[in-house]
């Protein structure tokens, strides 16, 4: 364990500061997870006996603002432009300034300085945060040109889904092929799904990427038990793979929940908190990491809310039912899909639907032993009826996707992004660097400057 030591930082206006300097940052985004996602998260948490959050308790908080140079709402790239590299940007933007000129990602200065630097994510590995990091492109949408900053990035480490758009090089500049056979070709092992991933176990490999498969992962709620690996365990690998190579330097790692937001777009409270969940499990991770190493700081933060969520909503007056999202055992989507799959089946009639209603969100179509006469699981007649109108004339499962938001009591204002603040704790050497009212550049500025 090597020490952490103390600065003196010179600031223009003279004044000198002093802190911590902490060897390794361990930095995690949560997309779309503002205070209502990660408090969401902490009652049920609660509730269910788990809780709380190991994120929402470390010691260091910092109410921490959210806007783009062009919104006071931001979208996914310009906010980890300003995380990743300090400087706010226009919407759409990754690692470029609002004039499309080249940022330095504090990743980027950790790998300048001698440092190792790895990049986890839950989404595709060219989306919009990890790209903040790494890429240096005007549009987010340049999918291939930053898959290219991907493999020429000089990192040691990538994990997470697929590269969207690897083949996907018509009219570029610049053509290399399929992305994957030109990292090969560079050095990177590359490795996919779960046997790959066990491969690397003790790997000398250097660098290395690993991916699930062509696409983000799935959402926790729909992740089968024992498949391919999932964010805990991504960063449990991230961690003692940087370690292990790094010198008294240390590493940087970037760790994304990136279906946060997915679920928050789709409005969707069981698949939000699920993958919350999964993040502050990744959480609990590093911070096992810092027990044994002290000299580790670990941030969480996220990039913006989504979804306008709220704990409560005017169908259910001053209460906020949260527990009954447990009932929910699916997504949306995955229920949606099996749903298309019975309903193609010749013959299918409601009562084959309601059975898969009742696996998939808990709703009952008639009170049982279990729940008892007041079982708030079941379902009123007139939303009965409207199920069936459903299943005759479309749109079945977006009717039991609100008819489970307000169930809950979880509100909603939007199928997009809001300008709330968001939340960044941290604990570790330099966390005290992060408290009061953050800008969201602040985050990269403080990271930077324990490096330089
Ligand atoms: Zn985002």
């Amino acid at each position: 364990m090597k020490k952490s030591c103390w600065i003196l930082a010179a600031w223009v206006a003279g004044a000198v500061t002093a802190g911590p300097v902490p060897r390794n940052v361990v930095l995690f985004i949560g997309d779309g997870m503002s205070t209502p996602q990660r408090m969401v998260a902490e009652e049920f948490a609660r509730k269910a006996g788990t809780g709380p959050l190991a994120m929402n308790a470390l010691p260091n908080q910092a109410t921490t603002r959210t806007c783009s140079a062009s919104s006071l709402v931001t979208d996914s790239a310009a906010a980890a432009t300003a995380i990743a590299c300090g400087v706010k940007t226009r919407n759409g933007s990754v690692g470029v300034d609002a004039e499309g000129r080249r940022l330095e990602s504090c990743a980027e200065v950790a790998k300048r300085t001698g440092r190792q630097v790895g990049i986890v994510t839950s989404v595709t590995i060219n989306h919009a945060t990890p790209a903040g990091f790494y890429a240096h492109q005007r549009q987010r949408s340049m999918l291939y040109e930053i898959g290219l900053d991907l493999v020429r990035s000089g990192f040691d480490l990538f994990m997470g889904g697929g590269l969207a758009g690897a083949n996907d090089k018509t009219g570029r500049v610049e053509d290399v092929g399929n992305l994957y056979d030109y990292a090969a070709a560079l050095g990177w092992t590359v490795v996919e799904g779960r046997g790959g991933f066990d491969a690397l176990a003790g790997t000398s490999a250097h660098p290395i990427w690993y991916r699930d498969g062509e696409q983000a992962l799935p959402y926790a709620i729909d992740a089968a038990n024992g498949a391919n690996p999932r964010l805990p365990e991504l960063t449990r690998f991230a961690l003692d793979y940087l370690d292990g190579r790094a010198d008294e330097k240390g590493f940087f790692l970037m760790v994304e929940g990136g279906r946060i937001d997915w679920a928050g777009h789709a409005n969707e409270a069981a698949a939000n908190l699920r993958d919350l969940l999964e993040l502050d499990a990744a959480v609990k991770v590093a911070l096992e990491f810092q027990a044994a190493h002290p000299d580790t700081l670990v941030i969480v933060t996220g990039d913006h809310e989504t979804g306008g969520m709220t704990m409560g909503f005017a169908g259910t007056g001053y209460a906020f039912y949260m527990e009954r999202l447990a009932h929910q055992t699916c997504s949306s989507d995955a229920f949606r899909d099996r749903y298309h799959a019975l309903k193609a089946k010749k013959g299918t009639t409601f009562d084959d639907v309601a059975a898969l209603i009742t696996a998939s969100y808990g709703f009952k179509f008639a009170p049982d032993e279990a729940g008892g006469k007041n079982d708030p699981m079941v379902l009123k007649q007139g939303d009965i009826d409207s199920l069936k109108r459903h299943f005759e004339g479309g749109g079945l499962t977006d009717k039991l996707r609100r008819l489970m938001q307000n169930t809950a009591g979880v509100g909603w204002t939007t199928g997009s992004h809001t300008g709330l603040p968001v939340l960044t704790t941290s604990a570790g050497p330099g966390a005290e660097r992060f408290t009061g009212l953050l800008d969201n550049t602040d985050i990269a500025k403080t990271i930077k400057s324990f490096y330089e």
